[in-house]
């Protein structure tokens, strides 16, 4: 391998700018060339790409976001659009791919490298933890930690006026960052897409809550079967009138960032395992951590969404909301 192509791809995530330095250190470290692909895909078709060095990744381990860009690209996702995508490497002689995204970004690592003879590394980058192959991604610690920090905020101004906030939380279709968040920041009640939500079962709950309990906080995540926050909060003014319902959608502040210092240490060694990875022969396979070790996962099985929450997680939230 001479020359690695190094782009981040889908939903940008705080400790990808970390992933991103750790792998062009490295891969200088070992003697191979990196070039940046800016935009991921829609970048990668278009021919957007720069030799990058040592200074190119200088004073961006602590920020958020990703100096690469990132976007999404319909045109990769047809024979056409990969085509062009692999003429540009040819052009720039990139015979090697680190791709740091979530499970669309691994789809698509995958077409590729099935229609074109070249290794491809993908690093999980992510704030929603959905990944299988590695406890936890790229992006995840920091936004729980935005999350909570969030809730204890909302939490103050919901206790001065007695009031239950259905606080809004991202995930696409996983309640990962929900489950935790809402443990942490003391939920009454976590409604996530793995466990149907029954909307009694959560009357129920605030009928025969403490009634002297002046805050109540609901972490919803969002795209759930039972609506948004709003629709939620809805039910709840109808069944409860007494109760002074809020919503609170935090939206894409979640995503943003300075990473916190887990994720830049997984970020760092994802990112050096990632060029070792392609050294020792790996192809087509995501870097994650799994019981705090390296480990290989093809991209078909990190894709696999997982559908199954830790039940404890539930049982801990039901036991301590008493
Ligand atoms: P996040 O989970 O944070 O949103 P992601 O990597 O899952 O990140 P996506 O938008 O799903 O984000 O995917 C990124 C890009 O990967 C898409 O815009 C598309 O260009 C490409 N892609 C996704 N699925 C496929 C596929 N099946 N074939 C080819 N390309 C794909």
């Amino acid at each position: 391998i001479k020359n690695i192509g190094l782009y981040t791809s889908g939903g940008d995530s705080p400790g990808m700018n970390a992933a991103i330095r750790a792998v062009v250190r490295s891969a200088i470290y070992y003697g191979i060339e990196v070039t940046g692909i800016r935009r991921g895909y829609e970048g990668m078709i278009k021919g957007d790409l720069f030799p990058m060095d040592r200074k190119s990744v200088s004073n961006i381990i602590q920020r958020g976001g990703t100096i690469l860009k990132t976007a999404r690209s319909e045109q990769f996702r047809t024979p056409e659009g990969r085509k062009q995508a692999y003429e540009q490497l040819k052009k720039h002689n990139v015979d090697a791919l680190v791709a740091i995204g979530g499970d669309g970004t691994f789809r698509g690592a995958k077409a590729f490298s099935e229609e074109f003879d070249i290794p491809v590394i993908g690093l999980p980058g992510t704030i929603d933890n959905d990944l299988c192959g590695t406890d936890f991604t790229i992006g995840y610690d920091t936004a729980i930690n935005t999350v909570i920090d969030a809730v204890d905020k909302i939490r103050d101004t919901a206790e001065s006026h007695d009031r239950l906030f259905i606080v809004e939380v991202m995930g696409r279709d996983s309640g990962l960052i929900a489950l935790r968040t809402g443990i942490a920041a003391g939920a009454e009640t976590i409604l996530i897409p793995e466990s149907p939500t029954d909307i009694n079962a959560v009357f129920d709950k605030l009928e025969k809550g403490r009634k002297d309990k002046s805050s109540k906080i609901i972490m919803l995540a969002e795209n759930g079967e039972a609506g948004d926050a709003f629709e939620i909060g809805r039910q709840i003014k109808e069944k409860f009138p007494n109760y002074d319902t809020r919503v609170s959608v935090l939206g894409h502040i979640q995503r943003g960032g300075r990473p916190s210092c887990m994720d830049r240490v997984l970020a760092s060694r994802v990112g050096v395992a990632a060029v070792e990875a392609l050294i020792a022969g790996h192809r087509n396979e995501m870097i994650g951590l799994i019981h705090n070790e390296i480990a290989y996962t093809p991209f078909e099985h990190a894709t696999k969404h997982i559908a199954e929450i830790n039940p404890d997680f539930l049982k801990i939230v039901e036991i301590l909301a008493i």
